[in-house]
């Protein structure tokens, strides 16, 4: 049986072929591709074996997309929690553990209360254990020094770390455009 349009999510690629971004993956809803489809903006690289009717077309659900115009990536990632979380890959820098983003948050390695400001190399994950324990300490004071040194990343380096963490929904025509150098098992 086919499945429920609300139920086919569509891959967006750049057009280098290239996922517009790994993590969070670039997905559309059905009506945001069919649109774009319309206004001629995407190519339909795959589909989905599921037709979406109205009085005066029909369409089958693309399952992957290009665009036709490329858009490059900004050079400078915005300095915000989740692009922390991600530069550092969900894993406190002190303890090292993985945590889900909600038990994550950001400490300053050198304390606000010392001057320590709330840039890329001063701020890193944490969990919140970690974060209360070093509390207002200085690293090397409390011997709480984060695994790696905290750093301005580029898109790139994002990127590459957002492929570290597949989708939770994986259609098999997308496979070809992801992770085409590891194996995966089927859902
Ligand atoms: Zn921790």
């Amino acid at each position: 049986m086919a499945p429920p349009p609300d139920h086919c999510p569509t891959l967006v690629l750049n057009a280098d072929f290239r996922p517009l971004s790994y993590f969070p993956l670039s997905l559309w809803s059905w009506q945001e591709a069919v649109k774009a489809v319309f206004l001629d903006r995407v190519n339909i690289i795959s589909e989905y074996d599921r037709v979406v009717r109205s009085p005066t077309f029909e369409i089958k659900l693309p399952s992957v997309i290009s665009l036709k115009e490329f858009i490059p990536a900004t050079r400078r990632p915005a300095f915000t929690r989740f692009n922390v979380f991600l530069r550092d890959r969900f894993t406190c820098q002190y303890c090292g553990h993985h945590f889900p983003t909600q038990e994550l948050t950001f400490d300053h390695v050198i304390p606000r209360s010392r001057g320590g400001r709330t840039t890329w190399d001063n701020v890193v994950t944490s969990c919140s254990a970690c974060n209360l324990a070093k509390g207002n300490w200085l690293p090397h004071s409390c011997g709480m020094i984060p695994l790696s040194p905290p750093f301005q990343p580029s898109a790139y380096q994002l990127q590459e770390n957002g492929r570290a963490f597949p989708p939770n929904f994986l259609h098999e025509s997308w496979r070809d455009f992801l992770y085409w150098d590891t194996e995966l098992d089927p859902m």
